[in-house]
């Protein structure tokens, strides 16, 4: 498909503020006239109200109108895709992505990459594209051939995987664009993990706790390890083979919990001490003993949308302090939010106000975030979602 266009929205005066500051998004509010011709996922050129052009992007219905792809005047085309692409990839080669030990990362994240409402995920040699936004669906396409392009034979599947992720006023298939393989494993930090991208959540595998997972696995020699919220068993793995004395893990899901199960079996073919239980996190802790050493809480968003920050706020602040009270003196809490709504600062807040009311010195030892491969944009500070703290835990 051409992107080149000639459609275009023109903002209010005054409001190109943003767009010089290089923030990738325009809102609803800030348009003045929009192309009567335009539909939605169709690529624009944003003009200031004297007529100058300032970006290009796709438009959408919604309060953010326009993503930003570009701010050259140049048309996006094939070049354009290819280029994004190769560069996502380059940076990806610097931070050592794919190498033996990892061969699991996230290629291209969104407004870091310069391509907002994209994600693709790369699983050793398989990508899953998903988008985020009506215009990256229209160009599914351009994306698929482009992968090929850079990749050529290293890339034997693309899944396109974007019924769940896209407005509702679009119907999406999830479909194969090349190959056909519905999963594979995957190394990650020389840890073995299978992938199901077809049944899997999100696009199969929790990228972002790489590094976490690794801190976790150097606290964990010989220590009674809890990983509740463990879906694939990412920090229970770690903990078995850094010599953990026992990891216990706890997940609602069934299928969640036979993932975690059959990677622990994977990486500790000789055996482990523990359990994976089918159980809600917040139940299991009323009723579990007090003695782990370590904790990890790695809950999914409890806030997608600012209205529902505070009951969000509620719900990490009862969950920390169920933890507090579970685990032994000198011990350790690993503790994330992945609610972009939530910023750092409410989120240590909250872990606050849970070890005020559970009574327990706290000190913290790490600030944690996601790792590189899924870059924040400067501009665009949202992106940074992932926070997390570990604490020690005194009396
Ligand atoms: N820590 C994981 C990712 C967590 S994703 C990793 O490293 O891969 C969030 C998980 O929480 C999902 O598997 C979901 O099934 C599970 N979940 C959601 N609500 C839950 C609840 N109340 N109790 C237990 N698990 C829950």
């Amino acid at each position: 498909m051409n992107t080149e266009t000639n459609k275009s929205v023109i903002l209010k005066r005054g409001k190109e503020g943003s767009l010089l500051r290089r923030h990738p998004w325009i809102f609803s509010g800030a348009l003045m006239e929009t192309d009567a011709e335009l539909q939605e996922g169709d690529t624009v050129r944003v003009l200031d109200s004297k007529g100058k052009f300032l970006a290009a992007g796709h438009w959408q219905n919604g309060s953010i109108a326009v993503r930003v792809l570009s701010f050259n005047n140049k048309p996006l085309d094939e070049q354009f895709w290819y280029d994004r692409i190769r560069e996502a990839a380059a940076l990806r080669r610097q931070l050592r992505l794919p190498s033996g030990e990892n061969t699991v990362f996230r290629l291209v994240f969104g407004e870091g990459d310069l391509l907002p409402g994209l994600i693709i995920d790369w699983y050793n040699g398989n990508a899953v594209v998903q988008s985020h936004s009506i215009g990256m669906h229209k160009n599914r396409y351009d994306i698929s051939a482009a992968l090929q392009k850079v990749f050529k034979q290293n890339l034997q599947t693309i899944y396109y995987k974007s019924a769940d992720t896209l407005p509702r006023s679009i119907q999406a298939e999830n479909e194969f664009l090349l190959g056909s393989a519905s999963g594979c494993t995957v190394t990650e930090s020389g840890h073995l993990f299978e992938v199901d991208w077809i049944t899997g959540q999100k696009t199969g595998f929790f990228i972002d706790q790489r590094e976490s997972r690794k801190l976790l696995g150097s606290y964990s020699k010989g220590k009674k390890v809890l990983n509740t919220f463990c879906y694939s068993g990412g920090f229970s793995v770690y903990a078995a083979r850094a010599g953990a004395e026992q990891v216990d893990s706890v997940d609602s899901s069934a299928k969640a919990v036979e993932m975690t199960e059959r990677n622990m079996n994977l990486n500790m073919p000789d055996g482990y001490q523990g359990t994976s239980y089918k159980d809600d996190t917040f139940d299991f802790m009323k009723e579990t003993g007090t003695d782990y050493d370590i904790i990890v809480l790695d809950p999914p968003a409890f806030a997608k949308h600012k209205d529902v920050r505070h009951q969000a706020v509620m719900g990490y602040k009862r969950l920390n302090e169920q933890a507090f009270h579970r685990i032994k003196p000198g011990g350790l809490l690993f503790t994330f939010s992945c609610s972009q709504v939530v910023d750092r600062q409410l989120f240590e807040n909250t872990v606050r106000s849970a070890a005020i009311e559970a009574g327990r010195d706290v000190s913290v030892l790490h600030y944690l975030t996601q790792p590189p491969d899924h870059p924040v944009n400067i501009y665009h500070p949202e992106g940074e979602y992932l926070k997390g703290l570990v604490l020690k835990i005194g009396k």
